[in-house]
């Protein structure tokens, strides 16, 4: 379970830009009484907030949405540095997670509000309660909106987190963890902990923790969820995808190649729900492609705090690295390199926009999710083709789909196994939307009214005055001892 590379590494979290190449700072793992003194701080946070209403951290998270309006700039640049996003696109996370701190410091107490249920055994409500102390393992791609959208929904349920983000994105880490203390969150709330992959198995294996969040590949969530599981931590997978992105035969070709190049080349391309295979009827494959070609040869790649600039470097020279690797085995495996931008003249991880085509079931690039800027373009006959494709994937994350009507598209998309379907517009994440998978794409939502309850303890009450002796129902012995 555990990589050997990364378990006998000291130093791993560091900052490296990825534009300059420059090594901005390294940080040392967590210490073993640096990771105890925090699980005890949490657990005794949690002990306190078991008792306290969720009205009493609601200002927290005002104060914090707040402060990430304030500050849009200041935070966004440290994302752009510590791991390359186009300026532009950081300062638009920021901003929404100014939304989903507002969103839950609306919307909690009203969420978590007990609910009555209607039985004879006597006055039932189902109470909200915190589960205890959360583990959070996040990702790079989007480093303040995966730990916002943990962060404020558990924070007014009341369940401390502490968590581990990405090895490059140590500065968005502790910049998060930061911001969370100047809002006025209590020591032990958020804790952000340098953990190599043996700590994380260990903290998740520890009994004040009692719930577990990854948002992640594949093989992270499968690494982790294999502890959860081993020690019964309630726990949810937030993984990766190959999401479809299906033109239906009476599509509006306007609108699909008006949103297409944007559904990839968004964030470098390296969003989970990025749409990964266009799918596209016969009729207007052509047309797509010619718009796909169009728009990635005059992406502008350069500084990405540069406004002018378009398409960002990947996050790493590793990442880069893995994804060259992935279309050379798709071209060794027989498809075609429909489009692969010019080389550039400039030392950043920048990888050319490439449009892939007759991509086969036995292509060993098959499947596999390209987390960057390669679009995967497939030409079907029909629209049921287009779903069977879609549907030919062990992953189900998201996915968009353009036909000649709203009604038309939602049956279409209906058909998707997948988690989130949008139909005749781009893919967004809002915090009133719940965001989570099926099959490999992992289990549990994130967001919305599902995101608040993912840990809490669903506490069933029922009260009356006195037993009641003449309604016997369920699983009450009827005789008397
Ligand atoms: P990753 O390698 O799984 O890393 C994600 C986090 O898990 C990092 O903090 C990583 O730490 C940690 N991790 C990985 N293996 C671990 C192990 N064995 N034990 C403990 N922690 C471990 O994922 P990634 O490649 O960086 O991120 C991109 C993936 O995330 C893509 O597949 C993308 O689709 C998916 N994603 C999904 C969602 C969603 O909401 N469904 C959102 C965003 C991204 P290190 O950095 O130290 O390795």
């Amino acid at each position: 379970m555990n990589d050997p590379v990364r378990r006998t590494t000291i130093m791993a979290y560091q900052t490296t830009n990825p534009y300059t190449n420059e090594v901005v700072k390294t940080y040392a793992d967590a210490t073993p009484e640096y990771v105890e003194e925090s699980l005890a701080k949490a657990q005794a946070l949690y002990k306190k907030w078991r008792n306290d209403p969720v009205a009493t951290r609601i200002p927290v998270l005002r104060k914090l949405a707040q402060l990430f309006r304030d500050e849009t700039d200041s935070l966004a640049k440290v994302l752009t540095i510590d791991m390359g996003k186009l300026f532009v696109e950081a300062q638009g996370e920021v901003l929404l997670c100014a939304q989903i701190a507002e969103y839950y410091a609306d919307h909690a107490e009203e969420f978590l509000q007990p609910r009555t249920i209607n039985t004879i055994a006597g006055d039932a409500q189902i109470e909200d309660h915190p589960l205890g102390v959360l583990m959070a393992v996040e990702p790079w791609n989007f480093p303040y909106y995966q730990m916002m959208r943990i962060f404020a929904p558990n924070f007014a349920v009341g369940d401390p987190i502490v968590f581990k983000h990405a090895a490059i994105t140590p500065a968005s880490a502790l910049a998060f963890e930061d911001a969370v203390r100047r809002a006025g969150a209590p020591d032990g709330a958020l804790t952000n902990l340098f953990l190599s992959y043996d700590q994380v198995s260990q903290v998740v294996a520890d009994k004040r923790v009692q719930g577990v969040a990854l948002t992640g590949s594949e093989r992270g969530g499968v690494a982790v969820a294999e502890v959860a599981g081993k020690y019964l931590k309630k726990n949810t997978m937030e993984l990766g995808g190959t999401d479809a992105f299906i033109v239906a035969h009476d599509a509006n070709m306007a609108d699909v190649t008006a949103i297409a190049p944007r559904a990839r080349l968004y964030n470098a391309g390296q969003v989970c729900t990025s749409s990964k295979r266009f799918i596209v009827t016969e009729n207007n494959y052509d047309e797509l492609l010619a718009a796909l070609k169009d728009a990635f040869s005059s992406v502008k790649m350069g500084d990405p705090m540069d406004p002018a600039t378009t398409l960002a470097p990947m996050n790493s020279k590793k990442a880069k690295e893995h994804l060259q690797a992935q279309v050379d085995m798709a071209l060794d495996g027989g498809a075609t390199a429909y489009y692969v931008h010019e080389p550039i003249d400039d030392e950043g991880q920048f990888f050319m926009p490439t449009i892939l085509t007759d991509i086969t079931k036995d292509n060993p690039a098959y499947g596999k999710e390209m987390f960057g800027p390669v679009a995967q373009v497939y030409k079907v006959k029909d629209d049921a083709e287009a779903v069977a494709l879609a549907n030919d994937s062990d992953y189900g994350l998201g996915g968009i789909v353009f036909a000649g009507s709203a009604e038309y598209g939602a049956e279409l998309a209906s058909q998707v196994e997948t988690g989130m379907v949008f139909v005749n517009t781009f893919f967004s994440s809002l915090p009133e939307l719940e965001f989570g998978g099926v099959k490999k794409s992992g289990f549990g939502r994130e967001l919305g009214q599902t995101g608040i309850s993912s840990f809490v303890n669903q506490e069933l009450v029922v009260k009356r005055e006195r037993p009641n002796e003449n309604e016997f129902g369920g699983l009450v012995l009827p005789h008397k001892f």
